[in-house]
């Protein structure tokens, strides 16, 4: 370009704002504020509903406690717990629905903590959530000579079958779509936050279930947000189905609110300050 032409290039591209009423790097406030047209964009409805939040470390007022230190009386063990194919996740899915059976937890409550009694199967909450917050604190026990998905490994199950990983990732290699804060085997976490074994860990999760049509045609997929430790490790991600070991996820119609689950995968992971927020 010419230096010639930079005059007119002035003329025509900034002397029409030199000679508007008002320069953009100048607002002229004595005039805007008689007629406020800040008001105009000031959204007063709805107001928040008012929440106390807790002590850190504790829950909000508004929180479902699913566990304070003490008490197992919101869970129970489900006689089917979840599947591990899409057919297996189909029949336990429609069995669970069709004929519920439960037992007590043989979980162990001790020093505030709830254990896995390995061998004795998955926990599930009494009460159903679909949309949710979850607050979670675990620890991955000690445990010298574990490594790979064998050190340290459970699972929280939003609806039963959307897992977010519960293992030990600090220094112990596995595939990345299923260490410490993977959606299983769908969506690898954004970093790395996990804390050494035998250090209490926190997961904040927003979840989102998938909606269905009449029909169980999918109208929206179950997404999911997660803070491991306060980092964020998933941010707004879709799930593709439920969270299988074999094979690929699709989805299938199920109700809008189902039971929260805790995985027994052999290992004495512990959980502690466990509470769910509806949304
Ligand atoms: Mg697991």
């Amino acid at each position: 370009m010419k230096i010639s032409h930079l005059p007119s290039l002035f003329l025509v591209f900034f002397l029409p704002s030199y000679l508007s009423a008002q320069n953009p790097l100048e607002l002229d406030w004595a005039e805007l504020r008689k007629t406020k047209p800040w008001v105009a964009t000031e959204q007063w409805e709805p107001v928040p509903k008012r929440v106390t939040p807790g002590q850190l470390g504790a829950p909000p007022a508004d929180a479902i406690v699913l566990f304070d230190g003490n008490s197992m009386s919101s869970w129970h063990t489900p006689k089917l717990d979840y599947g591990a194919r899409m057919d297996n996740v189909m029949a336990i899915v429609q069995e669970k629905l069709a004929n519920p059976s439960f037992s007590e937890p043989l979980w162990e409550v001790k020093d505030g903590a709830l254990i896995v009694n390995p061998g004795s199967g998955a926990i599930e909450t009494k009460q159903s959530f679909g949309d949710c917050q979850l607050h979670i604190e675990w620890l991955s026990p000690v445990d010298p000579g574990k490594e790979g998905q064998g050190y340290s490994n459970s699972g929280i199950f939003f609806m039963g079958m959307y897992e977010i990983q519960v293992l030990n990732s600090y220094e112990n290699e596995t595939y990345p779509n299923g260490q410490a804060g993977s959606l299983y085997k769908q969506h690898i976490p954004l970093v790395n936050a996990s804390r050494p074994p035998g250090e209490w860990q926190s997961y904040d999760i927003v979840f989102n279930a998938p909606k269905f049509d009449d029909t169980g045609s999918l109208l929206q997929p179950a997404t999911v947000t997660a803070f491991h430790n306060g980092v964020l490790i998933q941010n707004d991600v879709d799930l593709k189905g439920p969270c299988v070991f074999i094979g690929e996820p699709h989805y299938i119609a199920h109700p809008p609110k189902l039971p929260l689950l805790l995985q027994d995968h052999g290992n004495k992971d512990r959980f502690r300050n466990i509470w769910i927020r509806e949304l």
